[in-house]
């Protein structure tokens, strides 16, 4: 009864849920901070004002909401923990024919990889980076080379180059990396996109870029193949919202909608649309959130050295490590017993490492506690 295509399905596992205790959950890359009050608010004052709003289909375009992130992005500079003059960090204006929003950026990243990428040549990404992309690729038949890290754990941009040439094929990966943490610096990533082929796009996924120090969409000025993804989900609260959008040349964004008008005509729903327009006109709120979580990653970063850790130097919300002498699942065990989730991964190579994302000053002081014992 199947459809032959099933085979080739690996679905993508998220970070545990369990319902048996209340656990700290540090195992899912979510914000510690609630979303903002005045979100909450307009969104209750919107449904008072027009319920029939819920039985109407909402705007397919998310015309407002496009609208209001470019509005953020231009006022932000692309990035919430940048502390340069942002209109100085972008150096052009993102206009909303650049953005195109759905349903979470997992749902946007199924959409580009339906517009991009064909069967006839590679898809060029890491070994170790986000793990829905090669779910995608075995949903859409893509096929992959994936490039090793390099020992130092980044990523090894002239083997990712020199493949790309090779097959004159499009690459992928996310920056900051996952579950790395590590970041290039855009003045990297621009010397990739110059090498790399200029008929194929160049997919940038800064998931994380909020906590780190920069943001890859200057580099749209310049450059016509590069496609950057976003998400709502870290740095603004909202992953139980979903809602994610890409920034990308008019041209190439006005294709993903032709493709998302093959599929599904409304992905973002009426209340989602209204939080999204009230989280950009009040992201003041997420950026002060993004710079406490950032500070304290860095102080957690700092204590579990001193206990002998080693820790990757992260620009996200969350740090990779791992303690000589201890597997990742002893180490993921012992927090679990004390009530913490942080994330393990069963794939060859990262065994040892836990992901923890991280959490409010008081979470992370619990889980201190734990790991200083280790
Ligand atoms: C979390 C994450 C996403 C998915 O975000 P959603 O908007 O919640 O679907 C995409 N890419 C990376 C690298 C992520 O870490």
């Amino acid at each position: 009864m199947l459809a032959k295509r099933l085979e080739q399905l690996n679905p993508y596992v998220p970070g545990e849920q369990p319902k048996d205790r209340e656990y700290i959950k540090l195992n899912a890359n979510e914000n510690p901070y609630e979303p903002n009050p005045q979100v909450i608010k307009a969104v209750k004052e919107a449904l008072d004002a027009s319920p029939a709003k819920l039985g109407l289909y909402p705007d397919p375009d998310s015309n407002q909401l496009r609208q209001a992130i470019a509005d953020m992005l231009n006022k932000t500079g692309g990035c919430f923990n940048n502390d340069k003059n942002a209109a100085a960090a972008l150096g052009f204006k993102v206009t909303p024919d650049m953005i195109f929003c759905g349903n979470g950026s997992d749902e946007v990243l199924s959409f580009v990889f339906y517009t991009f990428f064909d069967s006839d040549r590679p898809l060029v990404l890491p070994e170790h980076t986000y793990s829905f992309y090669p779910v995608y690729c075995g949903y859409y038949n893509i096929p992959m080379k994936k490039i090793p890290l390099k020992t130092d754990w980044t990523l090894d941009k002239e083997e990712m180059l020199a493949q790309a040439n090779k097959t004159d094929s499009a690459t992928i990966f996310a920056n900051p990396n996952a579950p790395t943490g590590i970041a290039l610096t855009t003045l990297e990533v621009e010397e990739m996109i110059k090498a790399a082929p200029k008929d194929k796009v160049f997919i940038v996924d800064e998931a994380y870029a909020d906590f780190g120090d920069e943001s890859c969409i200057p580099l749209l000025a310049k450059y016509k193949n590069l496609v950057i993804v976003r998400t709502f989900s870290k740095s603004l609260s909202f992953a139980g919202m979903r809602l994610g959008f890409i920034v990308a040349n008019p041209e190439l964004t006005a294709s993903v909608f032709t493709v998302k008008n093959s599929f599904n005509h409304f992905p973002v729903d009426f209340v989602a649309q209204t939080a999204g327009i009230a989280s950009c006109n009040t992201v003041e709120y997420n950026v002060d959130n993004a710079k406490k979580v950032a500070a304290e990653r860095d102080s957690f970063t700092e204590f579990l050295r001193s206990k002998g850790w080693f820790v990757i130097t992260s620009k996200t919300n969350f740090v990779f490590a791992k303690k000589e002498g201890r597997t990742g699942d002893e180490i993921y065990q012992a927090a679990k017993k004390a009530g913490i989730l942080i994330r393990l991964f069963k794939t060859k190579g990262i065994e040892d490492f836990v992901r923890i994302t991280i959490g409010t000053p008081q979470q992370m002081a619990a889980l201190k506690e734990v790991l200083g014992e280790l």
